[in-house]
């Protein structure tokens, strides 16, 4: 991938260089330009992180352009995807997979439901393209599919005449879920049908979309489509159970679905009902399967500190003054910072001992909530700062951390905020001196490295694609590698012992800390590395 500084680019370098010159002559401690920023406040009418910022002065990297030979067409049949209707690392994983095979030379495209929550704007060229009849429950419901382009990306947004995928959020409307997404992955097959669109590869995600494999061998190829199906599963917490009944909806006959061999759940064998499993007809029936045999990585186009529109200043690992600033700026947003200082562009050392902490999670028992909850209070006994951003879906669960926020969110040191917010995400990981992801499992986790990109140390519980991706500073045999801090337990005494020996490091070794901070925002965890093994197994079937 290249970027290329183009002419406006150049003049936000320009004004940016104006700016360090003023912030200079007004006696900024810190001589980095930040222009004229006004440091906000809890009380803004607009909250901080809604505002966008301009491009500056930090030169954005140059990729490698890769160019695979014998490119494939590669439709994603997705439930998610990044930033348009993302509720976690599926979203990203699609958008960064779609974005890397693009750059490769394939030609991708993504099938998204068209969630009435996801706001148009961010859609350029959106044109309908296709009208058409989808099979459910005995009726052709009519249909609409739209193409446009997300982030770079083309995407063709499925759109059903009934109550399918209108409400509020991407998943939890006032619909059948289940039922929704058998709908999706049929009508997604029925469009390639009806357009006489040949793909070399569907690539299904999750139990959503694990219908389509089976749609696709016993109804569709008999038609005319031709691809091969690969299912990645991103976490099989959800498996899609569904009756025979409810399979029967999307015009294949549940019953013939009801053995072992296709889409039984094995565990619900002897019970009244027995049960299927959408997930498990989707392994059963698809050409390859990943389960996370490929580490995932991430989007640097999305997360990169250079250019992130989302962040008051820049920064990279050359010039990483810019993140001081960022912390500075969520500080202040949030009020853990004094008001006290009187230049705009000052930052005050203070801010600099609290060592800020954040974790970005959905607040689901795999992310490990009993060491979330644990951590506040540790890291406020420490002397220092942290910020969760979580969402709950469980409502015994959202209804313990508003209790936490409440009791918390007054004082000098402890936010909670219960949202998913895409924006303060993005200045959160640039605030941040750790990220913390004590998860109990973690298939692959994209937070520690999103965090390591950003200059947050990541502060993470061994397992899954954590033990991959982080190294323990204080292990003698590693040292190469060491980037993070890592803690094996589930108790609450060995997180206490992470955050220690973090803290430690970041209090009285600086120069080893500063140390950290470049090495982990220098490490590549870009689809750079990974995407390549994708396209080795759209090829291998
Ligand atoms: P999972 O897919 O299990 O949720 P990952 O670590 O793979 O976990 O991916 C999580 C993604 O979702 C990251 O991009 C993270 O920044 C984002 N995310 C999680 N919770 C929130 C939230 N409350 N607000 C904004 N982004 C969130």
């Amino acid at each position: 991938m290249h970027f290329h500084t183009s002419q406006n680019s150049q003049s936000c370098l320009l004004a940016s260089s104006v700016a360090v010159l003023q912030a200079e002559k007004r006696g900024s401690s810190t001589g980095v330009g930040v222009g004229e920023l006004i440091w906000p406040s809890p009380s803004d009418g607009t909250p901080f992180w809604k505002k966008d910022f301009p491009s500056s002065g930090v030169s954005p990297e140059v990729f490698a352009d890769v160019k695979d030979s014998d490119p494939k067409h590669i439709i994603h049949v997705t439930a998610e995807m990044a930033p348009i209707a993302k509720v976690g690392g599926l979203g990203d994983v699609v958008t960064g997979l779609a974005r890397a095979c693009l750059s490769r030379g394939h030609t991708v495209d993504i099938m998204l439901p068209f969630y009435e929550c996801i706001q148009k704007q961010h859609i350029k060229d959106l044109t309908v393209i296709t009208k058409y009849n989808s099979y459910h429950d005995g009726n052709w419901v009519p249909t609409t599919a739209y193409r446009g382009v997300v982030s770079g990306i083309p995407v063709i947004f499925i759109e059903p005449s009934n109550l399918f995928f209108k409400g509020q959020y991407v998943y939890g409307g006032s619909y059948n879920e289940l039922e929704a997404y058998l709908f999706f992955s049929r009508a997604c097959l029925e469009w390639m049908q009806v357009t006489s669109t040949q793909p070399d590869i569907i690539h299904v995600h999750e139990w959503q979309t694990g219908a389509l494999p089976l749609l696709y061998w016993d109804i569709y190829h008999h038609l005319s489509l031709k691809p091969r199906i690969v299912l990645t599963i991103h976490n099989m917490e959800h498996y899609g159970e569904c009756s025979k009944e409810q399979l029967s909806k999307s015009g294949l006959e549940g019953s013939v679905y009801a053995s072992i061999d296709k889409a039984v759940d094995d565990r619900t064998i002897g019970h009244n009902p027995e049960r299927l499993s959408l997930l498990k007809g989707g392994i059963v029936y698809s050409n390859a399967v990943v389960y996370f045999g490929i580490l995932n990585g991430i989007d640097i186009t999305m997360w990169n500190p250079a250019t992130d529109i989302f962040l008051p200043v820049k920064f990279n690992d050359q010039k990483p003054e810019g993140k001081k600033f960022c912390k500075y700026y969520v500080q202040r947003g949030l009020g853990l910072a004094s008001e006290g200082t009187q230049d705009g562009n000052h930052v005050p050392d203070i801010t600099y001992k609290a060592p800020l902490v954040v974790c970005i999670t959905r607040l689901v028992p795999q992310k490990g909530l009993h060491l979330i909850s644990h951590a506040i209070k540790h890291i406020e006994e420490l002397g220092g700062q942290m910020v969760i951003l979580g969402k709950a879906s469980d409502v015994r669960v959202q209804t313990e951390f508003e209790g936490l926020a409440k009791l918390h969110n007054q004082g000098p040191c402890i936010r909670i905020l219960l949202m998913f917010s895409d924006e303060l995400s993005h200045m959160l990981y640039a605030a941040a001196d750790m990220v913390l992801v004590p998860s109990i499992y973690e298939p692959c986790g994209l937070t520690q490295m999103i965090g390591m990109r950003y200059g947050a140390v990541p502060v993470v519980r061994k397992t899954g694609g954590l033990a991959d991706t982080v190294f323990d500073m204080d292990d003698q045999s590693n040292h190469n590698k060491a980037n993070g801090f890592v803690f094996e337990g589930i108790d609450e005494g060995s997180l206490n012992c992470a955050l220690d020996r973090a803290f430690t490091y970041f209090r009285e070794k600086p120069d080893e800390w500063n140390g950290i901070i470049k090495k982990v925002m220098e490490v590549d965890n870009s689809w750079n590395n990974t995407a390549g093994k994708y396209v080795e197994l759209y090829h291998s079937i």
